[in-house]
């Protein structure tokens, strides 16, 4: 550690040797997340804003046709970094190889998923890097002016009366904070790279190029693994033989809160058929999830997934501000609560003020008819 620290031709306060913006792009049994390519997109952006490149880095056994997935999605170049013993994920072995990626290439910004792997591999590398990393963040803005106009839209700051240096090109990671509560913004102003971890569903994957895809350039690195420095070793991957709905990438979710209590299972039997002649999946709110209704990988929201479906059904769900984090920026919003005043109400696109097991059966029917 100490060594890496003194490296001469690395020093993590010279903000001034730190270029492009960087993304860890995940892959798991040889297939890239969708989330890299939500963070490629938004990485397209920042460095649009920074006049740099976007440089994604992915790690495996055999990586072939991933540089040309990567860069459709606005990668100017990749780096892969294969090896056998890269193939499995395993936080010694892709914390070592990222670590010497940074240091040969100094991206000013290094973007992971907040997914399982990239919440355990992203604290390792930037506390091995000595800088700074925010955890979970919801917007990332590197020009002051966008960021005023994301605080005018998102906050009740009052951007008229604060000073702003709109020089200033640094990475304003925002997250929230104190239970969603507060939106906190943080900065890394001495230390580089700004790192983050991003939400997976939160930033909006943009139209895959052909042509960006078809020009995009692949970097080998020069892996260097030393085996005794290699703790863990991954005998098999077991998956859960449940399979676990797809929020993040579902057209409609219909979703269930605690409205159902009065009758669980006829609320949760009417929410699934809905969902079912629509094409879509069963989301639930944080209450119906801790009473033990439905299971954790239906939780909408900010401790559950972000989506962004074209229709958003919240059947019985009061809206809370922690909801609302995980389906605010659905495309339609049809909102069902027998109290008028619900916040639900305030981001719905439809709202019904009734009984949703009253209104359920003919949204059923309405559905049923509208596809025959
Ligand atoms: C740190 C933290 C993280 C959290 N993360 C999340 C999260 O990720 N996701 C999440 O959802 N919550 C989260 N929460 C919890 C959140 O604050 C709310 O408690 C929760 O969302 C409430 O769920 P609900 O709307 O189903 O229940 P309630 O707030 O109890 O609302 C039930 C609603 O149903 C309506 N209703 C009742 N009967 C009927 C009926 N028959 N027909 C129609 N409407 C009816 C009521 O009018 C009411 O509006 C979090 C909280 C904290 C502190």
């Amino acid at each position: 550690m100490k060594g890496e620290l003194i490296n001469m031709s690395y020093d993590f306060r010279d903000l001034a040797a730190f270029h492009g913006v960087m993304v860890f792009c995940e892959q798991r049994q040889g297939e890239l997340m969708p989330t890299d390519f939500e963070l490629v997109s938004e990485a397209r952006k920042l460095a649009d804003d920074l006049g740099t490149e976007v440089i994604g880095c992915v790690l495996g056994g055999d990586c072939s046709g991933m540089p040309h997935d990567i860069a459709g999605y606005g990668a100017d170049k990749v780096i892969v970094c294969e090896d056998p013993r890269l193939e499995k994920y395993t936080t010694d072995a892709y914390a070592a190889v990222i670590c010497d990626v940074v240091r040969e290439y100094k991206p000013e910004v290094l973007l992971f998923g907040a997914t399982n792997i990239g919440r355990d591999l992203a604290p390792r590398c930037a506390a091995r890097l000595h800088t700074g990393l925010t955890a979970d963040c919801t917007s990332l803005n590197v020009d002051t002016e966008k960021y005023i106009q994301f605080l005018r839209e998102n906050s009740t700051i009052d951007v008229e009366k604060s000073k702003w240096n709109y020089e200033d090109k640094g990475l304003k990671m925002t997250r929230p904070a104190f239970g969603g509560h507060l939106m906190a913004t943080i900065i890394c102003p001495r230390f580089r790279p700004q790192m983050s971890t991003v939400r997976p569903g939160v930033m909006k994957k943009s139209e895959f190029s052909e042509a960006k895809a078809a020009a995009v350039k692949v970097e080998k690195f020069n892996v260097v693994l030393d085996d005794a420095e290699l703790k863990t070793e991954v005998l098999e991957i077991v998956k859960e033989s449940k399979k676990l709905v797809d929020l993040i990438g579902a057209d409609i979710i219909v979703s269930v809160g605690q409205g159902i209590g009065s009758n669980v299972e006829e609320g949760i039997r009417l929410a699934q058929e809905l969902a079912d002649v629509l094409g879509g999946v069963l989301g639930a709110s944080r209450a119906v999830v801790d009473a033990g209704w439905v299971t954790a990988d239906h939780q909408v929201g900010q401790t559950g997934k972000t989506g962004h479906p074209k229709v958003y059904i919240a059947l019985g769900i009061s809206g809370a501000i922690q909801h609302k984090a995980g389906m605010q920026d659905s495309e339609n919003i049809i909102a069902v609560n027998k109290n008028p005043d619900a916040p639900i109400f305030e981001c719905a696109t439809y709202g019904i003020v009734g009984d949703l097991f009253k209104v359920l059966p003919l949204m059923i029917e309405a559905a049923k008819e509208a596809k025959k």
